[in-house]
């Protein structure tokens, strides 16, 4: 057995999070009691990943849900799920963070920690052999920014072996006013770059974008945005869920994907999009699904991939597909754009294909991009906070809770820095790293020869 033990934690971290676990409920047969009523032993074989099994028979979610207020925690124990968890992994504050990521990481959130340790520690205990943990936060507010970072330093701390990934929410002004969410942005991307093995970039920016252009949506509400974002979800957990031989746990994932420690933000993206009233069965092939999945318009980060170069790839197919035929389609998208695959990684696509298609769609298509074009991202947010920064507008709400400026200095150049390893990789060929090796060989000689 191998364990994950899932954290949501702050507003969109448990909205999201909610919706994350409705949908493998849903494919995995468990109905909102925890009760297994599915007809399919594909759904029942890997269940122990995310679920723990009660004496009842009944299945638990592995999850943490935490806030630094209850607002988010009461709507997940009354939503349609919210039998499902177990009571006692509830834990919430009273104070709020406020928006501000000082609040989460060092005064409020700092407080509570130790109480979701616990909580984490028995869940982890329980475990067979845990793979690791994942969070789902935001980045621009303060408790799943601030203290979902905290967190992540301090369970780093004690299980230093298990690989820690996240599905963390980017702000944009297109969908929240807020205007510190760069500040708080900054400060836990500063942390996730040291902390985190993989991190899924879900970018509030282009989920909007998705939501008015592609779905039609005038106004998208923060449940449309949560709709892809579940269905994404979803997608690229699928190899951790059901039996199959890529990708299948969060380490081999992060093996395959991570060439670089720093390196590891990754664009998912999903095919078809589809809005949540028209789930219609749409008459698709592979060939369709994949050209979406490598469509930047039906990806969850809001960049440009065709100006960058891919380091890595994984897709995912489900439903009743030809395998055949969709290694025939893959292969064809890296001919095609061959420049946009480093050439210096052989075989940087993977491909898995999973019989069980999500609900409502005969089939899907997932997608999981490390691609050096994500850097796009880290300019949008470098950008804003400097414009900020500058003049020290906003500091005093962070200074006030004890923090250093200098903590916002080596956030900004620890970003800057992220920026140009993307680039520098993006710039690299074979031919770069054939003389760099000749360089060094000719020193070895002089030295030689001396
Ligand atoms: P916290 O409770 O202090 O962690 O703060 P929030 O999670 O409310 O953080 C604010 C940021 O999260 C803003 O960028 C919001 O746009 C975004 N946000 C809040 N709720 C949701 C949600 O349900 N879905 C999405 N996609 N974004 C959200």
């Amino acid at each position: 057995m191998r364990e994950i033990v899932h954290i949501q934690a702050g507003q969109c971290g448990n909205q999201i999070g909610c919706k994350f676990w409705e949908v493998i409920s849903d494919e995995h047969g468990i109905d909102p009691t925890g009760a297994y009523k599915g007809q399919d032993p594909l759904q029942l074989e890997r269940l122990n990943v995310y679920y723990n099994e009660a004496n009842s028979g009944n299945y638990v979610p592995r999850a943490i849900l935490l806030d630094l207020e209850p607002g988010t925690i009461d709507s997940a124990r009354s939503g349609p799920f919210g039998a499902l968890y177990r009571p006692d992994n509830f834990i919430f504050g009273q104070s709020g963070a406020g928006n501000n990521w000082a609040k989460g990481h060092y005064t409020e959130g700092a407080e509570l920690v130790d109480v979701v340790l616990d909580v984490a520690r028995k869940e982890a205990e329980n475990c067979d052999c845990m793979q690791g943990f994942q969070l789902c936060h935001s980045l621009g507010g303060g408790t799943g920014s601030g203290m979902g970072t905290l967190l992540i330093a301090k369970i780093r701390e004690e299980y230093p072996d298990r690989i820690m990934s996240t599905f963390s929410v980017f702000p944009s002004p297109k969908v929240s006013n807020t205007v510190v969410e760069p500040y708080n942005a900054t400060l836990s991307i500063h942390q996730l770059v040291e902390n985190t093995d993989m991190t899924f970039c879900i970018d509030n920016e282009a989920l909007y974008d998705i939501c008015f252009q592609t779905l039609k949506l005038s106004n998208p509400s923060y449940g449309d945005l949560n709709h892809l974002v579940s269905h994404t979800m979803s997608g690229v957990t699928t190899c951790l869920r059901f039996p199959g031989q890529l990708n299948a746990d969060l380490r081999k994932l992060a093996v395959n994907m991570v060439p670089f420690p720093r390196l590891h933000f990754f664009v998912p993206g999903f095919a078809p999009l589809t809005s949540k009233q028209s789930a219609q069965y749409r008459n698709l092939n592979v060939v369709e699904l994949t050209q979406q999945m490598f469509n930047e318009r039906n990806m969850m980060t809001a960049c440009h991939p065709r100006n960058g170069r891919y380091l890595t790839v994984a897709t995912i197919f489900r439903g009743k597909v030809s395998t055949k035929e969709v290694e025939d389609q893959i292969c064809n998208v890296q001919n095609k754009f061959s420049p946009q695959f480093v050439e210096w990684i052989p075989n940087n696509v993977k491909t898995a294909v999973c019989d069980i298609a999500p609900k409502g769609l005969k089939m899907s298509g997932t997608f999981i991009g490390n691609t050096t074009a994500i850097q796009d991202v880290f300019k949008r947010i470098s950008d804003q906070f400097s414009a900020m920064f500058r003049r020290k507008a906003f500091l005093h709400w962070y200074t006030g809770e004890g923090m250093d400026e200098m903590e916002f200095t080596e956030a900004e150049s620890n970003m800057i820095d992220l920026i140009s390893e993307y680039q520098q990789y993006q710039e690299a060929t074979v031919e770069d790293e054939e003389d760099a090796f000749d360089e060094g060989r000719e020193e070895q000689s002089i030295v030689e020869t001396h």
